[in-house]
């Protein structure tokens, strides 16, 4: 009954319970290039990265995309975008850098484990595709 209510993009394929590929890497039993790790958090490079430095910061708890979180959320969010900010100074991004959160079909998200792309490296283009 979700599924037909929420209306697609593959999104209650990941949004229940089944666990997503990110479940997997914070697992341990998918490989992953990994830069940082909390209790409340994971950060690893992006499998296929789109700058020459582009990393994922994700919440351990399998929120599945941005537009689903919630009040009791913002302590852990605000986390998200400290440990980014901090692992991009220590991945040497000191020209800057960009944090993107795809949401949903439009945003064209893929994986529906929330997660920010961190990308740097080389200058960016605006605006996005
Ligand atoms: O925002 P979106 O959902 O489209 O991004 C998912 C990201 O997860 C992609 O950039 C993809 O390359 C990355 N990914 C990864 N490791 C995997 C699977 C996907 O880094 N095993």
């Amino acid at each position: 009954a979700r599924r037909a209510a929420a209306g697609g993009g593959g999104e209650e394929d990941a949004g229940g319970q089944q666990p997503t590929i990110f479940s997997k890497i914070i697992a341990r039993s998918v490989p992953a290039t990994i830069l940082y790790e909390d209790d409340k958090c994971l950060v690893f490079r992006d499998v296929a990265p789109q700058a020459p430095v582009h990393f994922l910061v994700i919440p351990k708890r399998p929120i599945p995309r941005i537009s689903r979180v919630g009040p009791g959320d913002t302590e852990l969010l605000g986390h998200l975008l400290v440990v980014a900010a901090r692992t991009a100074q220590v991945e040497g991004l000191a020209d800057g850098y960009r944090l993107v959160i795809n949401d949903g079909k439009h945003g064209a998200q893929s994986v529906y484990h929330l997660h920010l792309h961190v990308l740097g490296g080389r200058q960016l283009g605006w605006p996005p595709g």
